[in-house]
């Protein structure tokens, strides 16, 4: 069974003081929702940071529940344009277990449930209308939380309105709930496979995540050629540090998951805690680009507040520029010149 209250969680694991006081002050606007599978693991340290909610969530009184500026650029039901060449379609607003890192928690867990067939022919209507759409991001939530036979008719839907977009698949769920991805769930993607591909969005935080069943349902979707790509979230106490990352992005390579994103946290209430300084993050991208291949390393990025788009974070190495030739800091040492072409 999940746990899904603070007796149960009690019954499972000795709580400190602070997270016995979560519910006392304020509310946190997430719910307590634990998979069987992640319950399991919760002797894990940096599995129960992301997991088990604290009385610092209620505390946190910066920032909001929408810094991405999300609403406002809703088009359609559920459908959020912010970027020109792609759109996010919130499938469901329901997970398997709740990050309490959650970005998007003015709608995680708010109980609105699963997208009607109404919301999701108007949001694939808005998309066939709109040409500069080339990708859509199926998200949520957790859209696998959705019953086989919605899933089939949510992308009967979309693939025969717009079959030549691309589908990003995101989930939480081969971290922590992989059991849900069985035969018959991959025969429905695999009708599906017809115009553009499908991408699958994975979220691995740790190494510890990475366990044989989330292998295994994510050779899955490799196996039906479905590429598979990686965002982790940088977190305070979970992740924070290279050498976790280093062999984090090492694992999911070796398992043919390409490290994408490496997220700084979003401004979003209740998650302070868990957010890192930058500077911090910067010294960790440093490190972790001079150890790992290009191929390894994820893009350190900030979504800015207010919807202000996705920055890189990364050391700066152009120092000036001068007539026709550029100054770099070299990782080797020193710096380097690079003259431009003459004509
Ligand atoms: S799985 Fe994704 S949407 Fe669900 S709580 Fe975690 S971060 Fe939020």
């Amino acid at each position: 069974m999940p746990i899904t209250s603070k007796e149960a969680l009690s019954r499972a694991i000795r709580l400190t003081e602070s997270e016995e006081k979560w519910e006392e002050k304020g509310s946190s606007t997430l719910p307590l929702l634990i998979s069987d599978h992640i319950a399991s693991m919760l002797s894990i340290p940096e599995i129960r940071r992301q997991f088990v909610p604290s009385c610092e969530e209620n505390e946190d009184e910066e920032g909001n529940l929408d810094p991405l500026e999300e609403e406002a650029h809703e088009k359609a039901g559920r459908l959020i344009h912010r970027y020109h060449n792609r759109a996010a379609f919130l499938v469901t607003d329901r997970c398997f277990s709740y990050c309490r890192h959650c970005f998007r928690r003015r709608f995680t867990g708010s109980l609105t449930g699963p997208a009607s067939e109404e919301e999701i022919r108007e949001a694939a209507d808005y998309i066939s209308s709109h040409s500069e759409i080339k990708e859509i991001l199926l998200t949520g939530g957790d859209m696998f939380t959705l019953s086989d036979d919605r899933i089939d008719t949510l992308l009967d839907i979309f693939k025969g309105r717009c079959p030549d977009v691309i589908f990003r698949l995101c989930t939480r769920a081969a971290a922590v709930y992989p059991e849900r991805f069985t035969n018959r769930l991959f025969s429905i993607l695999r009708k599906h496979q017809t115009g553009a591909p499908f991408y699958l969005m994975t979220q691995f935080n740790h190494p510890a995540e990475l366990t044989d069943e989330a292998i295994r349902a994510v050779n899955g979707f490799l196996d039906l050629g479905i590429p598979a790509m990686n965002q982790s979230v940088l977190l305070r106490g979970v992740n924070d540090d290279p050498d976790t990352l280093i062999e984090l992005c090492n694992k999911l390579l070796y398992y043919r998951i390409k490290p994408y994103y490496l997220f700084q946290g979003d401004l979003v209430r209740g998650t302070q805690h868990l957010r890192v300084p930058i500077e911090k993050g910067l010294e960790i991208e440093k490190r972790m680009r001079s150890e790992l291949s290009g191929l390894g390393m994820p893009q350190y990025t900030i979504d800015l507040p207010d919807g202000g788009g996705k920055v890189i974070l990364t050391e700066n190495h152009l120092v000036m520029k001068k007539g026709h030739e550029y100054i770099f800091t070299a990782p080797e040492g020193g710096t380097r010149v690079y003259p431009d072409p003459v004509n």
